[in-house]
């Protein structure tokens, strides 16, 4: 596969303060959080995290003996709704990237369905992510393979990435989703939004076909589908960082895995991610099939979302629009 370099011209920067470009890492300062090392202490360890983690992975070792198919179809469905929905358009490309523009209510319902998926809060990932796009496989990004393999698929989510002070760390990466009070509320109801759903899956499984059922619907749609979900996102991390191959040349070693792009719904793609962050759509080449992208099409038929960042560069955006407006 041939590599071409990033042309000059950069699609429009992040309506946010947030530089996701940087080249190389950024100057050390007030909340930018720790380098791996010293993330590494006892003192950094996330006790909620670790718990909140093992516990949802110990609640799957009971899903061969609550399998039903219709848990098996809940859990599928959720898992497309919390992962491509809520975590790669909600939490990635529109909150973090800013690549569309929507209503507030809109844009709260993907937050809120994204909290959903287990991942953490909105502010905690954005703020991660962003500094991940900072700092890409250098010294200060919260998961690079070059700490090690499985510390980018999982372990670095045992230390905080604050380092201890995460409101400095939060005004730092998500200045603009810290001036939300909506978004600091989400904070709060991370916990009691997964009770209310395990507690309505057990309902309504139990009014159907009494506790078997109920307890199903739990395991699978809530454990099997937030474990799957966690695991898909975390290669994204780890997997796309070490195999595949490069449409650009990228200052970081991400790259387009086809494996993580079916699991991860398009955010497989990462290469293409890394050379056009904001850019809403991840698939570049044919072949490279971006479920999320086509719900993105979606909405924006829909009128739900506009202003949708789909090209690369300000020329490939022009040629668009004529293009749409000759058709
Ligand atoms: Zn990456
Ligand atoms: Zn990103």
């Amino acid at each position: 596969m041939s590599t071409v370099a990033p042309p000059k011209s950069r699609p429009e920067r992040p309506s946010v303060s947030v530089d996701v470009r940087a080249s190389k890492a950024p100057k050390r300062q007030k909340g930018y959080g720790p380098n791996t090392q010293e993330r590494r202490r006892r003192s950094n360890l996330s006790y909620w995290a670790i718990g909140w983690l093992a516990m949802a992975h110990l609640v799957v070792l009971a899903a061969p003996f609550y399998f039903t198919w219709t848990g098996l179809i809940v859990a599928l469905v959720l898992h497309w709704i919390t992962g491509s929905l809520g975590i790669c358009l909600g939490y990635h490309r529109l909150l973090t990237h800013t690549g569309m523009k929507t209503y507030n209510w809109v844009r709260y319902t993907f937050a809120t369905i994204g909290t959903l998926a287990g991942e953490g809060t909105p502010l905690d990932r954005v703020a991660d992510h962003r500094k991940h796009h900072a700092c890409s496989d250098q010294e200060g990004d919260p998961h690079s393979p070059n700490d090690g393999g499985w510390w980018s698929h999982v372990f670095w989510l045992a230390y905080h990435t604050h380092g201890g002070d995460r409101k400095a760390y939060l005004q730092r990466w998500v200045p603009d989703l810290y001036k939300e009070a909506g978004m600091r509320r989400l904070d709060y109801l991370f916990l009691p939004a997964h009770i209310v759903m395990s507690l309505l899956l057990f309902a309504v499984g139990y009014s159907f076909g009494g506790l078997y059922l109920g307890t199903s619907l739990v395991v699978w749609g809530m454990f099997v589908r937030l474990v799957t979900v966690l695991h898909a996102t975390w290669m994204v991390n780890s997997l796309s960082h070490m195999w595949g191959y490069k449409n650009y040349e990228t200052t970081d070693d991400s790259r387009n895995n086809w494996f993580v792009a079916i699991v991860a719904y398009g955010e497989g793609w990462h290469n293409n991610h890394h050379a056009y962050p904001r850019m809403a759509k991840h698939g570049h080449k044919w072949w490279e099939f971006d479920i999320t992208w086509q719900a993105i099409r979606l909405l924006r038929a829909t009128g739900l979302v506009w202003d949708v960042v789909d090209y690369r560069t300000a020329a490939e955006k022009k040629t668009l629009e004529e293009s749409a407006e000759a058709a």
